[in-house]
């Protein structure tokens, strides 16, 4: 079976002394618990350093929010493949609702980052996940299927074997309400399928697909235990130590 993994979405929160304090906090709650899961942290940019340091310890690893779709150079404010990997990053957010809403990121820039991570060994968390306007006009299926297509099927099949899938319904990211079990493992088995159509059964059964949505530990233990379902990308949770490592501890 696969081991599931809870990453921790941390957004555009915290000041450097908060950001320390709830790594310190979860160090101390990790410490005590024998997980069957993984857990990746991912923290805003400034704090990864001092993130990295504490993941020497082992309990957790580290994942970017962003990377930029370039390799180096002129692009002020942006940060690279390459400098995440010198900082011991492991992971990075892809595709986020957010980036693609906020920031116009387009199926091309998503590419072009996804690219970018594998060539300098990070793991894309690559998100998709419909609106609700969507979901209500029966086109999540679509939806869905387009962005995986189109940010992931250019990739070879070792390629894409590194990388990991968050479903998230953007109606549900930061609500309260959360995809139902029974939604979930549909929309999970239906990504399952294209990708077994593109790159086959076993490469399929294998990739992890984490859920994300208003994830807790009030609702996490029904929805890791949907069949398909890896694990949980969450947001809000992520912020309190005892929470979310109360979820990792339902995967
Ligand atoms: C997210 O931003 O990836 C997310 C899932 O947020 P929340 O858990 O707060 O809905």
């Amino acid at each position: 079976m696969r081991k599931k993994i809870v990453a921790g979405n941390w957004k555009m929160n915290l000041c450097f002394e908060e950001a320390e304090e709830l790594v310190e906090e979860l160090i101390d709650l990790l410490e005590d618990v024998e997980l069957k899961s993984e857990v990746i942290i991912c923290p805003p940019f400034p704090y990864l350093e001092m993130a990295s340091d504490y993941a020497q310890e082992g309990f957790f690893k580290i994942g970017a929010q962003n990377i930029s779709p370039f390799e180096a150079g002129a692009y002020t404010g942006e940060v690279s493949a390459s400098m995440l990997d010198s900082m011991e990053v492991s992971h990075c957010i892809i595709g986020h609702s957010e980036r693609r809403k906020y920031f116009n990121e387009d199926d091309k820039m998503l590419t072009a980052k996804v690219n970018q991570a594998l060539e300098h060994n990070i793991i894309p968390i690559f998100c998709v996940g419909e609106s609700l306007p969507e979901r209500e006009s029966e086109k999540h299926f679509e939806v869905v299927r387009r962005q995986v297509r189109h940010g992931l099927f250019h990739l070879d099949t070792d390629e894409f074997a590194k990388v990991i899938l968050a479903y998230e319904p953007v109606w549900a990211i930061g609500t309260g309400i959360t995809a139902t079990p029974a939604q979930a493992a549909e929309m999970h088995a239906y990504i399952r399928s294209l990708i077994s159509e593109r790159y086959g059964e076993e490469v399929s059964k294998a990739t992890m697909i984490l859920y994300g949505g208003s994830c807790t530990s009030k609702n996490a233990a029904e929805l890791f235990a949907q069949p398909g379902v890896d694990g949980g990308l969450v947001g809000g949770a992520s912020l309190k130590a005892e929470e979310f490592v109360e979820i990792c501890k339902l995967a």
